[in-house]
């Protein structure tokens, strides 16, 4: 079975994908762990963002891989390296919109998302996912939540990084990426029509990971 979970930055896509994922005893994949990747590889080789054949060469000789660790949580390697950490980093948070406004970069990533689909039963997080990854999924959802709720969240986690914003900066990171996000030409962020929306704003996180395995239920008794 494959589900597909996308949304704006703050919405809660990560903790409910991981903790639903674990439920149903799939595997988890956070294709955003890829994009930052691939953005903090682009950082530290100080390539120019601007000179796009560079970044899809860049981009076509990068090797990234997604692991669970023991406590479930996803440790990514880019070339080999553990950079689970710094791929957190407010500069790559920044920077990811260039790599991900590339096409050629996009085919690349999605064919490699496909094939995590081809091993296992997946619970997949992203923007593009229910509409150009995997548009066949049986089970697709859409979660959002309002810009203040999810700039709080935000907040909260990068304070247990160790990373100390002002909500406030933080609402307008997350409106320039939502506006990011939505308008670019390709995978743009969009809920597929069959998708179903879910505003988690007045919702904790278990009550959403329960409505989802409610919908999921009722897809299998289908
Ligand atoms: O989900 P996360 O916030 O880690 O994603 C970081 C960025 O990666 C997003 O703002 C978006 O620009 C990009 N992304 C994307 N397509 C995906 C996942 C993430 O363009 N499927």
């Amino acid at each position: 079975m494959i589900i597909t979970i996308d949304g704006p930055a703050g919405a809660g896509k990560s903790t409910i994908a991981r903790l639903l994922a674990e439920k149903l005893g799939v595997l988890y994949v956070d294709t955003g762990a890829m994009y930052r990747a691939l953005t903090l590889k682009i950082l530290r080789l100080n390539a120019d963002f601007e000179d796009i054949e560079r970044l899809i060469e860049i981009a076509s000789g990068t090797d990234i891989k997604l692991k669970k660790s023991e406590d479930q949580s996803t440790i990514v390697f880019l070339d080999e390296q553990d950079v689970t950490g710094p791929i957190r980093k407010p500069e790559v948070t920044n920077a990811v919109f260039h790599v991900a406004g590339i096409a050629r970069i996009r085919d690349l990533m999605v064919k490699f998302q496909r094939e995590y689909a081809r091993i296992d039963s997946i619970v997949m997080e992203g923007r593009d996912i229910g509409t150009v990854v995997f548009p066949q999924a049986e089970k697709k959802f859409y979660l959002d939540a309002k810009p203040l709720v999810r700039a709080r969240r935000r907040n909260l986690e990068l304070k247990q990084k160790g990373i100390d914003i002002n909500t406030e900066d933080i609402v307008k990171q997350i409106e320039d990426r939502d506006i990011r996000d939505k308008t670019r030409d390709c995978g743009p962020l969009k809920k597929a029509e069959d998708a179903i929306y879910i505003d988690t704003s007045d919702m904790d996180i278990q009550e959403v990971v329960n409505c989802l395995l409610a919908h999921i239920k009722d897809e299998e008794k289908k």
